[in-house]
């Protein structure tokens, strides 16, 4: 054979074997071969932790999940980069919680031209609600407006629905779905990890049920913005936070002013404080009463050491429990 003859040869062999790779792996949507032959891991991008959290829990090896918020960044605030929106058009899945949270979703979506890329929108399924009056906060007695997914806009609606474990388990069933569908070999393992840790989240509930229906106290209260309305709605507790959605709105006086008599007219000893922000209102409320700051935490986002530390979602609930719990008096 000549040099030109075994030229055309290779070509016509690698021709080949492009066609025969491309027959035997039809199915759209699935995933590349890497070098190696072994099967390239799905590569997620989420909005908040939680989300992060849910999608390593259940692809574990087969998936290599990222998170937009750098570690520490207040969720509220965050907008994203343009190196952002590149992460996100080079994924094969997109998580986010929902427009709400994350308002700037719809238009960079429209950017984005990937025919490989799946959203998930985990409010998908989920029931929304209105937010309370701030600094009256969530009563048992008043069930809050409920917000309607097809009403359109979703202004004033509460986006913190992952601190519903409820809402949480549903959550984390949409990017199981999503993960099934992206990469179909993986069925069983997501699967059997998804019932894993729908199991972790469910007897999590169980035990947030139990202890807190035997608390002395109904009310708490927050000195930072209103996260906890889902969570206090699931339990039947009586919710009263410092500002609205978001941190960045600053109580009044007369806000605080209120909150102060609460604090004295329940005899309330601790106050709480969220994460990643300096507690000020927290700190001002227990001078002011003497009650004793403790944190309670959003999971929005979780700072570098506690994501060194391998600190997950259903962690950050354990030890919400346990402080709610001790504010409450529940089981003395
Ligand atoms: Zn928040």
């Amino acid at each position: 054979m000549n040099p030109v003859q075994k030229g055309v040869l290779g070509a016509v062999l690698i021709t080949a074997a492009i066609i025969a790779a491309i027959i035997y792996y039809p199915s759209a949507g699935r995933k590349e071969l890497d070098r190696q032959g072994a099967a390239a891991r799905v590569v997620i991008v989420t909005t908040l932790f939680p989300l992060y959290d849910f999608a390593g829990n259940i692809g574990r090896e087969r998936v290599d999940v990222s998170l937009l918020l750098p570690p520490g960044v207040e969720a509220h605030a965050y907008e994203p980069k343009p190196s952002d929106i590149a992460r996100i058009s080079s994924a094969d899945l997109f998580v986010y919680t929902g427009n709400f949270m994350e308002p700037w979703v719809g238009d960079v979506l429209k950017g984005i031209h990937s025919p490989k890329l799946k959203v998930v929108d985990c409010s998908k399924g989920v029931t929304l609600f209105r937010q309370e009056h701030p600094g009256e906060g969530h009563s048992p007695d008043h069930e809050g407006e409920h917000y309607e997914h097809e009403h359109g806009h979703s202004r004033g609606v509460d986006p913190h629905i992952w601190l519903d474990l409820g809402n949480a388990r549903k959550m984390s069933a949409s990017i199981a779905a999503a993960l099934v569908e992206i990469d179909p070999g993986g069925r069983e393992t997501y699967e059997a990890n998804a019932r894993a840790y729908d199991h972790v989240l469910s007897s999590l509930d169980g035990r947030y049920r139990e202890t807190l229906s035997s608390c002395p106290r109904k009310e708490f209260i927050h000195g930072g913005h209103y996260a906890f309305g889902y969570l206090a709605r699931r339990y039947n507790l009586h919710y009263i936070a410092a500002q609205g959605f978001s941190p960045d709105s600053e109580p009044t006086p007369r806000q605080l002013a209120a909150m102060t008599r609460t604090i004295r007219e329940h005899s309330l000893k601790y106050i709480f404080t969220e994460e990643l922000v300096e507690p000020r209102v927290a700190r001002t409320l227990s001078r002011e009463t003497g009650a004793e700051v403790l944190t309670l935490h959003g999971a929005h986002n979780i700072s570098r050491e506690e994501l060194e530390g391998g600190r997950g979602f259903a962690g950050i609930m354990e030890q919400n429990l346990e402080n709610l719990r001790k504010a409450l008096g529940c089981g003395q």
